[in-house]
């Protein structure tokens, strides 16, 4: 079966969006079977971008390192190239995992929102503060499906329902409310965590960028100090997981913008 997929569809004007799977381990393999359901889809405006990735070493998505990992860098330079204001990222999950993923004490253990199920095991959630706070302007809309690996007709149905509605959307308050007609408590969620993100891992984020223009930080105890600092000013409300999420958000972000980095 071929597991690879790169395709682009509709024009260069008008909203960008990148749907991508396969970004850690064998999940290529599933998720190559959502992209089939909207591989001849059309899109009314602006553009669509599929891309299903082979398989590659798996890093979690939630270590820092993952980004400067040959699969993760692949993934930041499409990113980069394409600038989608609209972003799903496809993952696949084995079902002892699944509770993990919703668990109500994910962001306390995790540092990210737990996931939410739509139906017949298809997960939502919004993708992590990391890669959202650096490659991301905070009213695009980055999110995450999470389907069953070897996924059952039924789920690849639900997928492809969100998977249509974003690829025929253009922003996205207009995504939101269509996947409320059928899903309005899991978009409650998704709505809830966006205001959190907004109000805190967000700004909290800016604060430290223009923070580190003024002052040279050398050791992880100077961006240490520089962080509880500056969450204690603001008054962000972020535990110590998400504080240490934007420490090694701050580090991702240097090596892909400082001028000097070898990866700029
Ligand atoms: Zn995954």
């Amino acid at each position: 079966m071929e597991v690879d997929l790169f395709k682009v569809i509709g024009g260069k004007k008008g909203i960008s969006r990148l749907f991508i799977g396969g970004l850690h381990g064998k999940e290529g393999l599933s998720t190559i079977h959502a992209f089939k359901t909207i591989k001849y889809i059309d899109v009314n405006e602006g553009k669509l971008v599929l891309c299903n990735l082979p398989p590659s070493p798996y890093l979690s998505t939630l270590d820092p390192l993952y980004f400067l990992s040959l699969a993760g860098m692949k993934v930041i330079n499409i990113i980069q190239k394409y600038q989608p204001g609209i972003y799903l990222e496809l993952h696949c999950y084995h079902p002892n995992k699944k509770q993990k993923l919703i668990n109500m004490d994910r962001k306390d253990i995790f540092g990210v929102p737990r996931l939410v199920e739509l139906e017949e095991g298809v997960l939502i959630g919004s993708t992590f503060p990391l890669i959202r706070s650096i490659f991301f302007d905070l009213n695009d809309f980055p999110f995450i499906l999470e389907i069953p690996c070897n996924p059952p007709v039924n789920s690849l149905e639900v997928s492809s329902k969100i998977m249509k509605i974003a690829a025929q959307s253009a922003n996205r308050s207009q995504i939101m409310k269509k996947i409320m007609k059928d899903y309005p408590y899991q978009v409650e969620r998704l709505d809830d965590y966006f205001h959190e993100f907004s109000q805190n891992f967000w700004p909290a984020f800016q604060e430290l960028k223009k923070n580190t223009l003024e002052m040279e930080i050398k050791t992880f105890q100077d961006l240490d100090k520089l962080i509880t600092g500056l969450v204690r000013e603001g008054g962000f409300d972020l535990n110590p997981v998400q504080m240490k999420q934007l420490g090694q958000a701050f580090m991702v972000y240097r090596e892909y913008n400082l001028p000097n980095s070898d990866l700029g």
